[in-house]
């Protein structure tokens, strides 16, 4: 059994990555039959995302399991929809990166549903109070900035 810690910069090997920041522990299986292996992925942790309420950054936990047969072949086969978690390797291949498999696998752990999380009483748990700061800290940098053209008008007024 292998274990791996990804974060940050395991991310950043990918362009368009939509994960960036994560603390995410992935336990990774590897069982040979006679003419096969099977790869199980086990994913626990977090990425950090925007909340769809209230924008704010926050911990997203994630959670999936994914089982995939790898397999020697001299040819690669035609593969159907259904073959998706089968894949083929060539016997003379020496290793297997397994990197492109785990960033698939991550990403397919994220919920589609982006949100802080739901207390007991069934709120969600978004803090508002950050929304409203960030709304006034919004409001006083607009006032500071005024134009000084319109001060001399507004001095000339007066
Ligand atoms: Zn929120």
């Amino acid at each position: 059994m292998f274990n791996y810690s990804i974060g940050q910069d395991f991310f950043e090997d990918f362009k368009h990555s939509p994960i960036s920041r994560a603390a995410i522990r992935v336990k990774f299986t590897l069982d040979k039959k006679t003419d096969f292996f099977y790869f199980n992925f086990d994913i626990v942790g977090s990425v950090e995302t925007e909340c769809d309420r209230c924008l704010e950054l926050f911990d997203l936990p994630v959670e999936g399991k994914y089982k995939v047969i790898v397999k020697y072949t001299e040819t690669q086969p035609q593969t159907t929809q259904e073959e998706h978690d089968l894949i083929f390797i060539s016997p003379h291949d020496t290793h297997f990166d397994i990197r492109q498999l785990l960033y698939e696998y991550i990403n397919l752990s994220v919920p589609i549903q982006r949100t802080h999380p739901i207390d007991k009483d069934g709120n969600y748990t978004c803090s508002n109070d950050v929304v409203n700061i960030l709304n006034r800290h919004q409001q006083s940098k607009t006032e500071k900035k005024s134009d000084p053209r319109w001060d001399a008008l507004n001095k000339l007024k007066k």
